[in-house]
């Protein structure tokens, strides 16, 4: 498995490899890897790709206040998984590879950037969409794997893709989960023991919700409210949103319908943790 630094050699190995006939598959990440994100790999292999993988935690997605410094990094770990899942390729760039001194260009999804996870977090998503956009102009990928865990990451990393004219098709793979329902994610380590039994909250809050809409509940009011009540359980669960919104514009749905997605964003202690359904899956 090679370990490319540079944009250069990323470009170098995604043209080669192309040139060879074959496609290219993107699974960007920000490291501490599990098995949510060897699925990605999993889905890219299943298509037929030559995968690369990103590790780089991306500055500019965090707010001032948040866990930027302390975002657990296990390079040698996360290298040891993918070479073992016959990943051919890992971009692990420095942050001035990303962002050059005088980096002066953004890309900013407007609507979408503000909603969910960008109300909570403003300049989140244009951080995410500037980096995403950035991965996209350097590897020339095929194919790019996201996760639905992050379901509004993916609205707005599709709209933004559609209105660049970006020649990359985006896979969204199923959320992957701990045995007991815990959506896996890199800040799950953050958690201590009893806030770890207290994140069960959110998983829970999620089945509430797709239950009452499976029972015939159709008004979007009592399907957040029985995700909430799964969520206030516990006084150690301090709700940042409970939210039933179109998957596509992230803007509340009137009435839940099939294919909508019901999401939820909690904070345990100092760690805020997210999960999310799509409605009639
Ligand atoms: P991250 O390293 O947190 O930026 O995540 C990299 C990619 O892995 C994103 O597309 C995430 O949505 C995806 N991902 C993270 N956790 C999971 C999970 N539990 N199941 C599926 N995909 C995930």
């Amino acid at each position: 498995m090679q370990i490319l630094p540079t944009v250069a050699e990323l470009r170098a190995w995604s043209r080669t490899t192309q040139r060879s006939g074959a496609t290219v598959g993107l699974v960007p990440t920000m490291g501490a890897l599990h098995a949510g994100h060897l699925s990605l790999v999993r889905a890219a292999l299943t298509q037929g790709d030559r995968v690369i993988v990103s590790i780089f935690v991306n500055p500019t997605q965090f707010g001032p206040n948040e866990d930027f410094a302390r975002y657990p990094r296990t390079f040698d770990a996360d290298c040891a998984l993918l070479e073992a899942e016959g990943v051919e390729a890992v971009f692990a760039p420095a942050i001035e590879e990303m962002y050059p001194s005088g980096a002066a260009t953004f890309v900013e999804v407007e609507g979408l950037s503000g909603r969910l996870d960008g109300q909570s977090r403003p300049g989140h998503f244009r951080g995410v969409a500037t980096v995403v956009a950035k991965l996209f102009a350097a590897t020339e990928p095929t194919r790019a794997y996201f996760g639905q865990k992050d379901a509004a990451q993916v609205a707005v990393l599709r709209h933004m893709v559609a209105d660049l004219l970006l020649p990359v098709e985006l896979f969204v793979c199923p959320i992957v989960r701990e045995a007991d329902g815990l959506a896996m994610s890199s800040r799950n380590r953050y958690l201590s023991a009893t806030e770890r039994a207290d994140a069960l909250a959110l998983s829970r809050a999620i089945q509430a919700g797709q239950s009452a809409f499976a029972a015939g509940q159709r008004t979007t009011e009592a399907i957040c409210a029985a995700a909430r009540l799964e969520l206030t359980r516990s006084s150690a669960v301090r709700v940042d949103y409970v939210a039933l919104v179109d998957w596509t514009t992230l803007l509340p749905a009137e009435q839940a319908r099939a294919g909508d997605l019901l999401a939820v964003a909690a904070w345990l202690g100092a760690t805020r943790l997210i999960d999310n359904c799509i409605l009639g899956d």
